[in-house]
């Protein structure tokens, strides 16, 4: 049965397959409290969508009709966030249960304290509140509209959701034009999940993201890095970057890499970007943590060794400094597109330095090397180098590998002289903060 507007298709237990206990305990007692205050709570998002096709969700998304203010006076351990889409986010320990309030349309380009869409179409506020059946349209994909309601269990389908489940096909609802207009972040929230879930863009739209790609470049920087973030975590970030190309958002998001990259297709960059990649969602697959730092490093390199070259050969720079140098400046061009986080560029100069000073092997110099910092992060990017084309190195790769076996305990190196003493721990300061909440 294919649903309506005006008519869902209501699926219960077993038509969808979720059991109630899959749900995350937090997430159930979020909706449980909401129920009994008399509120209307589904459960929404990544969470219905990845239950039905028998993943974990990541996280657990709440929509309800009670306000971002109601909810807050309901749970204790609530914090309203976001300005451009206010929403609660309710804490227990690290887990944070997000409960956004049901949108409504706002179609007409108003600006007021709740609302504000640009001229070119772009939701810059989107603060005004409705009900279950309007909040559907505003969803970005059909596989993303499906409300788990917690009232009867059901699963309720507006927009077709459950077929394209189905058949694996991520379809933008309504408009997929005016819908990329209103925020062009769904662009990558497009290939995200087409990654991720193996499924393919509907044809009819695929097109569409090409032609707006440009359109993230207005996008915030800082959300841009939010973005990217979720992008490489997904579990999928090799077959993601490889949309991310195909569709030119690469250009939009790291475009000296994307143009570095079209200068020699199947090379050594490529492959050692994809080797990274591929790296990246085996630790992700085995629960491993994972570091920004080192990713952006990877992706920045060509631009970084090119801008040293530059500056060695222009400037006379000794390649110490033009390392150093060029790592400031490609990473200043850089975060005008993707706001990388200071405490990851900083890592990601390191590993840069690293590779020059991994080449020092003699007398004490490999010790100091061995107990910097980011030696660890260093020294698997100059084995990832050797290992994706740059076979001259494959015997320096080696010889840290024996020397660390070696040396198994970390050695600090010996503080050189007039170097500045360690800082004397300052005592702990007594917090003022209450503390948090036990539960909810
Ligand atoms: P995951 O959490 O696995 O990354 P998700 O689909 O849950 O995927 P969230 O970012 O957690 O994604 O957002 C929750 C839900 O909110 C989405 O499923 C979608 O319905 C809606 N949503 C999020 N961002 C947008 C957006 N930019 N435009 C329209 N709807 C959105
Ligand atoms: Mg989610």
């Amino acid at each position: 049965m294919t649903p309506t507007e005006d008519e869902p298709l209501i699926l219960d237990e077993a038509a969808h397959g979720i059991p109630l206990s899959k749900i995350d305990v937090n997430a159930r007692k979020v909706l449980n409290r909401l129920h009994d205050a008399g509120y209307r709570a589904c459960l929404v998002g990544g969470g219905v969508r990845d239950l039905m096709l028998g993943l974990t969700p990541k996280d657990f998304d709440v929509a309800t009709d009670a306000t971002p203010e109601e909810v807050k006076r309901l749970f204790r351990n609530a914090r309203l966030i976001g300005r451009r889409f206010r929403l609660a986010h309710v804490r227990f320990g690290r887990d944070i249960i997000e409960v956004a309030t049901f949108r409504a349309p706002h179609e007409e380009a108003i600006e007021d304290a709740e609302a504000l869409v640009e001229e070119n179409g772009r939701i810059l506020r989107d603060n005004v509140y409705g009900t279950l059946e309007q909040d559907v349209w505003r969803r970005d994909f059909t596989i993303n509209s499906l409300y788990y309601d917690i009232a009867d269990n059901t699963v309720i389908d507006f927009t077709g959701g459950v077929a394209d489940l189905r058949e694996g096909v991520l379809r933008m609802i309504g408009n997929s034009e005016q819908r990329y207009h209103e925020d062009p972040v769904r662009m990558l929230r497009a290939v995200r999940f087409a990654a991720k879930l193996g499924f393919d863009i509907d044809p009819d739209a695929k097109h569409i993201i090409s032609d707006l790609a440009h359109l993230l470049g207005d996008v915030a920087p800082a959300r841009l890095f939010e973005e990217f973030l979720k992008l490489m975590h997904g579990g999928a970030a090799f077959r993601t970057f490889e949309l991310l190309r195909e569709y030119g958002l690469l250009a939009q998001l790291f475009p000296e890499t994307d143009a570095l990259l079209r200068e020699e297709p199947g090379g050594t960059f490529e492959r050692f970007i994809g080797n990274a990649l591929k790296n990246t969602d085996k630790r992700i697959a085995e629960g491993k943590p994972v570091n920004p730092a080192f990713l952006v490093a990877v992706l920045l390199w060509q631009p970084v060794l090119r801008q040293q070259q530059a500056l060695i050969e222009n400037e006379e720079m000794p390649p110490f400094v033009a390392m150093q140098k060029a790592g400031q400046i490609v990473l200043s061009r850089e975060v005008r597109h993707v706001a990388i986080h200071k405490r990851f560029s900083q890592q990601s100069r390191e590993i840069w330095d690293l590779q020059l000073r991994l080449h020092g092997t003699r007398g004490k110099r490999p010790f100091r090397v061995l107990a910097r910092d980011r030696f660890r992060a260093g020294y698997d990017f100059l084995c990832l180098r050797a290992h994706s084309g740059e076979d001259e190195l494959l015997a320096l790769c080696d010889w840290w590998t024996k020397f660390q076996e070696a040396h198994p305990v970390p050695v600090r190196a010996a503080p050189e002289r007039g170097a500045p003493r360690p800082r004397r721990r300052q005592p702990p300061r007594r917090s003022r903060r209450r503390k948090p909440a036990p539960s909810a």
